[in-house]
C-alpha cells in the first residue's frame, strides 16, 4: 500500500460525511472510533462487500488494498488480480466500468463504496470521477428544471400566439369574404387567404428552428421520463402529450416542413390546454341583422363562404348573388336554416346614447311662441298673407326690402312672438308629418271671400284634423266687392268647421292680405289660440328641433333652416342633423343677420353641417363631435340599408312587370330640380303619387339647385323630362338638352307641375279604342222578305240606331251575332238613323235567324285619349 488513507480522507474523497462513513464501517463490522484512524485496503474491500450486498450490486470493482502492486484500472476492463499476501492471498475479478450506472439517481449510494474499495491514487482518481459525475448530474437536474420552466412559459406563449393567429385568420377570412363580395367570383379567396396566413410561420417560429438546429434529438419517451436535457425538444418537456400543432411544429423544426398539414393540425386537433379545440358540437353563431344585408356580409358574419350562403338561399328558393342584398326576414330564415341564431341588429347604440343625452336636458319649461302654417286653396292669398306679415311685422326687416326666403320667420306682436312656416303648402305639411315631424301648433286656413270653400280648402281641413292641430280661418280678400264672408262661414259648416259667432269654437278673422285690414286681428287670434294651447318648452340647455329647409350654397356650403323646438341653439354647438353632423359655424335669422343663439320656436339658418340634410330631419345638439359623427354615420348606414331594400323591391317589380304582364307598364322619367329642399320633397311626393297601373312616374334625379350638365345627361340617358322649379338650366346643360331634343319645362307653381306632368303622362299613354253603345232596339216581329231575307220589326228602346254603325244581336243578354246592318227602314223608307221610341225595320247582313225578343245593339268605336 503506497499511501495511508484515514477515514476522514476517504470520506472527503468520496464526498460522504465522515459520520456516515463511520456508520457504514460499523455496520460492516468494522467499528472505528476516530475518523483519523487509517483504513486498510482489506477494510475497504470488506466495506465494499457489505455495501454490495446491501444494495444488491454485483459489479463493484474490487482491489486488493493489501497488494503492494500497483493496479492499473482500465476502462471497461475485466482483470484478475491477487490481493493480500501469504495465507490471505486471494484472487478476485475486477471490472472497471467508469461510465456505467453511476449517473442514475437510483445508484446514488454506490459511488461511495465503489470509491471506498479503491486505495491511494486510484481512490483519489475514482472519487474525482464520481464527484464530477455527480456534479454533472446535479447540473443536469437543475438544467432540466430550468428547461421545464422555460417550456411552461413557451407553451403559454405558444397558446397566446395561437390565439392571435386564429384571430388573424378570422380577420383575413372576413376580408376575403368582403373581397369576394366585390369580386363576386372570388369566393374561394375567402377560404384560401386564411389558409395562406396559417401556412406562413409566425416570426417566432424561425427562432425556435435556430435553437433546434444541430442539436441531438431524443425520442419523446425520454421526455416522458423527465430526464430530457435536449434543448431542441426540451421546450415540450412538462407536456406529457404534445399538441398536434406542437408535433407539427417540431416536425418542421426537424426540417420537414408541411405547411398544409400544419394548418390542418393547428386548426383541428390539439389536446393541449391552451390549444384550439376541435368543436365537439356545431358552433352556433349569433348574427345581428338589420333592415337588410348583403349576402357577402351575411357570409362573413356566419364565417362561411359566400357561395355556401348563396346555395342555402337557393335551396330556400331565393335567387341571390353574393353582392345582392336580402331583406331582414330572408336573412333570418337563411341564418336559421344554417343552424345559427339571428337577432335583430339593434345597432342604435349611438342612437340610444343620443336619446339618453337628450333626456338629460330636462330643464324648466317656459312658455314658447306658437308655430303657424298657412294653408288653403291655390290663389286664395296664402303667399300674399305671409308676405304682408313678413313685410310689415318682421322685427328688423327692412320695410319693402327683399327678405330672405329661409322657409320660416317669426314676428313680434304686442301679444308675443309668432313663428310662421313659409313652406309650399299642403304637400310639405303632409310630408313633414309623414316623417313624424310635428312642427305646427296652429293652422291658418286661408279662404278667399270671393271664391268660397274649394277642394284644397277641404284638404287643408282634413290635414289639420289628422294632425290634431287647431284651425283659425282667415277669410281673405274682404276688400273685394264680391266678398261674402258669411257664405264662407256657411260653407265651412258643411265641413264641421263652426265659427264662434255660429256657436262653434273656430276663430274666423276677416282680412285683406292686400290692404292689411284685419291682419292684426289674425295675429291676436293666433296668440289667443296659443295661450289656450299652453305651449311650453325648455328654454335653455341643448337644443333639439327640425329642419324646415335646406340647400347647398356655393359659397357657404350646406345651409339648413331649422326650427328650434327645445333648448337653445348656440354658435359653436355640435349637432347631429338627420344623417349629417357638424359644428354650428354661424347662425342667421330670417333677415340674414348673424345671431348667436336661437331659442324654442325660433327658425334659424345653420351653417357648418357636413352635408345637406332633408326637410323634416330632426337635429339634436350633443356634447361632443364623436357622438354626433357616430349617430350620423349609423343613420346613414341604416338609410342605405333601407334604400337597398327599396331598390330590391323595385327590381322585383321590374321582374314581375316583365313576366306577368303582356302589356308592359309605361313609365315617365323625370329629372326634378328645385330651389329649396322643401319643394323637392313636395314635388317628389306629388309626382310619384301620380303613378298608377298604366304609368309609373320615375324621378330619376332630384335635388336642390340649378339644372346642370350632369342632370341633362342623366335625362338624356333615361329619356326624361326635366322640370325646373324656380331654377334654370345653365349653358352647358342647355347644350345637352338641345342636342338631345329633351323636354325642359320651368315652373314656379307646384300645381302647374302636377297638371303638366299629367298631360305629358297622357301623351305617353296615347289613345285607346273604346266601344260605346249608342242605341238598342227590341225585336217585336220578324218578317221574311224575298228581297231582304229576314227583317226585324223593332222598337228603339234606348239611344239611337244608325245605319252605318256595327251591331250585335243579343238573345237573353248574350251576344249571338255581330255584324252590320243591311237595311234600316222607317215606313218603307230607308233612313240613316232611328231615335228612341220609334219603330223601324232592321235587316241584318248575313243573318236570318233573328227572333222576336232579341235585342239589336248598335255601337260605335271611339278613340279616347288615355289620361291619368
Ligand atoms: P296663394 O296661391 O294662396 O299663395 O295666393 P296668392 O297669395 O298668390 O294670391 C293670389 C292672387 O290673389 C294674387 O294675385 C294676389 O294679389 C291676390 N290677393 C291675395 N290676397 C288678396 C286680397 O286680400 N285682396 C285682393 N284683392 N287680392 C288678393
Amino acid at each position: 500500500m503506497s499511501q495511508q488513507t484515514t477515514i476522514r480522507k476517504l470520506a472527503a474523497l468520496v464526498n460522504t460525511p465522515v459520520e456516515k462513513l463511520l456508520e457504514q464501517l460499523a455496520e460492516a463490522g468494522m467499528p472505528f472510533s476516530n475518523p483519523d484512524q487509517v483504513v486498510t485496503s482489506t477494510e475497504k474491500v470488506k466495506l465494499l462487500g457489505f455495501l454490495r450486498r446491501t444494495h444488491g450490486k454485483a459489479d463493484k470493482p474490487v482491489e486488493d488494498a493489501a497488494s503492494p502492486k500497483k493496479i492499473t484500472l482500465n476502462r471497461s476492463r475485466k482483470q484478475e488480480i491477487t490481493v493480500g499476501g501469504g495465507k490471505n492471498r486471494q484472487t478476485v475479478d475486477v471490472v472497471v466500468r467508469k461510465k456505467v450506472t453511476l449517473v442514475k439517481p437510483s445508484d446514488k449510494a454506490d459511488p461511495v463504496p465503489a470509491a471506498a474499495v479503491q486505495a491511494g491514487d486510484e481512490d483519489a482518481e475514482r472519487a474525482e470521477i464520481l464527484r464530477k459525475l455527480e456534479e454533472s448530474r446535479q447540473r443536469n437536474l437543475s438544467e432540466q428544471q430550468r428547461l421545464a420552466e422555460e417550456d411552461r412559459k413557451r407553451a403559454e406563449e405558444a397558446a397566446e400566439r395561437k390565439r392571435k393567429e386564429e384571430e388573424e385568420a378570422e380577420r383575413l377570412r372576413r376580408e376575403a369574404a368582403a373581397a369576394a363580395a366585390t369580386a363576386a367570383s372570388g369566393e374561394d379567396a375567402a377560404a384560401r387567404r386564411p389558409a395562406h396566413a396559417h401556412a406562413h410561420p409566425k416570426p417566432a417560429a424561425p427562432a425556435r428552428d435556430d435553437r433546434q438546429k444541430g442539436k441531438p434529438h431524443r425520442g419523446s419517451h425520454a421526455m416522458v421520463s423527465g430526464v430530457e436535457d435536449d434543448d431542441s425538444t426540451a421546450r415540450f418537456a412538462g407536456q406529457l402529450h404534445l399538441s398536434a400543432a406542437d408535433r407539427a411544429r417540431r416536425s418542421t423544426a426537424r426540417g420537414r416542413p408541411k405547411p398544409r398539414r400544419n394548418l390542418e393540425q393547428s386548426r383541428g386537433g390539439s389536446g393541449g390546454p391552451h390549444g384550439f379545440e376541435r368543436p365537439t358540437a356545431p358552433v352556433v353563431r349569433e348574427v345581428a341583422i338589420g333592415e337588410a344585408i348583403t349576402v357577402a356580409d351575411l357570409a362573413q358574419k356566419l364565417a362561411m363562404k359566400g357561395g355556401d350562403v348563396v346555395k342555402a338561399l337557393f335551396k330556400m328558393g331565393v335567387m341571390a348573388t353574393i353582392t345582392q342584398t336580402i331583406d331582414h326576414d330572408t336573412a333570418v330564415l337563411v341564418v336559421e336554416e344554417l343552424g345559427h341564431k339571428a337577432v335583430r341588429a339593434d345597432a342604435d347604440d349611438a342612437e340610444s346614447e343620443l336619446i339618453a343625452h337628450v333626456a338629460d336636458v330636462q330643464g324648466e319649461q317656459v312658455a314658447r311662441p306658437p308655430v303657424v302654417t298657412i294653408m288653403g286653396h291655390v290663389d286664395h292669398g296664402k303667399t300674399s298673407l305671409l308676405d304682408y306679415i313678413r313685410r310689415t311685422k318682421v322685427a328688423g326687416g327692412e320695410a319693402g326690402g327683399i327678405t330672405q326666403h329661409i322657409g320660416a320667420y317669426h314676428v313680434e306682436t304686442p301679444k308675443g312672438v309668432i313663428s310662421f312656416l313659409d313652406t309650399p303648402g299642403h304637400a310639405a305639411f303632409t310630408s313633414m308629418r309623414a316623417r313624424g315631424a310635428k312642427l305646427t301648433d296652429i293652422v291658418v286656413l286661408v279662404v278667399a271671400a270671393d271664391d268660397g270653400v274649394m277642394p284644397q280648402t277641404v284638404e287643408a281641413i282634413q290635414h289639420a284634423r289628422a294632425a290634431k292641430v287647431p284651425l283659425i280661418v282667415a277669410i281673405n280678400k274682404i276688400d273685394k266687392s264680391d266678398a261674402d264672408p258669411n257664405r264662407i262661414k256657411n260653407e265651412l259648416l258643411e265641413h264641421e268647421v263652426v265659427a264662434e259667432d255660429f256657436g262653434g269654437d273656430t276663430q274666423m278673422v276677416e282680412l285683406s292680405a292686400k290692404t292689411g285690414d284685419g291682419v292684426d286681428d289674425l295675429l291676436d287670434a293666433i296668440s289667443l289660440q296659443a295661450e289656450v294651447l299652453e305651449l311650453r318648452a325648455v328654454a335653455d340647455g341643448r337644443a333639439t328641433g327640425t329642419v324646415i329647409e335646406s340647400s347647398l350654397d356655393k359659397g357657404r356650403g350646406p345651409v339648413a333652416t331649422v326650427l328650434v323646438q327645445q333648448g337653445a341653439l348656440n354658435r359653436g354647438d355640435y349637432l347631429v342633423c338627420g344623417v349629417q353632423y357638424g359644428r354650428v359655424r354661424a347662425l342667421f335669422d330670417e333677415n340674414g343677420k348673424p345671431v348667436d343663439k336661437a331659442g324654442p320656436s325660433i327658425p334659424v339658418q345653420v351653417l357648418g353641417l357636413s352635408g345637406v340634410p332633408d326637410a323634416g330631419d330632426d337635429f339634436v345638439v350633443v356634447d361632443d363631435e364623436r357622438l354626433a359623427k357616430e349617430v350620423a354615420q349609423q343613420r346613414e348606414t341604416k338609410r342605405r340599408e333601407t334604400r337597398l331594400v327599396q331598390a330590391a323591391g323595385n327590381r322585383m317589380e321590374d321582374i314581375m312587370a316583365q313576366m306577368g304582364q303582356a302589356e308592359q307598364q309605361l313609365s315617365l322619367n323625370l329629372v326634378v330640380k328645385a330651389d329649396v329642399q322643401g319643394s323637392v320633397e313636395a314635388l317628389r311626393q306629388a309626382l310619384t303619387a301620380l303613378s298608377n297601373d298604366q304609368i309609373r312616374i320615375n324621378i330619376i334625379v332630384s335635388g336642390v339647385g340649378g339644372i346642370t350638365e350632369s342632370d341633362a345627361n342623366s335625362a338624356a340617358a333615361a329619356k326624361a323630362t326635366i322640370i325646373g322649379f324656380n331654377v334654370r338650366a345653365d349653358a352647358s346643360a342647355r347644350k345637352v338638352i338641345e342636342a338631345n331634343g329633351l323636354d325642359l319645362r320651368y315652373f314656379s307653381i307646384i300645381y302647374d307641375v302636377i297638371d303638366q306632368v299629367k298631360q305629358v303622362a297622357s301623351g305617353i299613354l296615347g289613345t285607346e279604342i273604346r266601344e260605346e253603345i249608342i242605341g238598342t232596339a227590341e225585336v217585336r216581329d220578324v218578317f221574311r222578305s224575298s228581297k231582304f231575307g229576314a227583317v226585324a220589326g223593332c222598337m228603339v228602346v234606348e239611344g239611337v240606331v244608325k245605319r252605318n254603325k256595327p251591331i250585335r244581336v243579343l238573345r237573353d243578354n248574350t251576344v249571338v251575332f255581330e255584324g252590320e246592318l243591311e237595311s234600316l227602314r222607317r215606313f218603307k223608307e230607308n233612313v240613316d238613323e232611328v231615335r228612341v221610341n220609334t219603330e223601324c225595320g232592321i235587316g241584318v247582313k248575313a243573318y236570318n235567324d233573328v227572333k222576336v225578343g232579341d235585342q239589336i245593339e248598335c255601337f260605335e268605336r271611339i278613340e279616347v285619349q288615355r289620361t291619368l
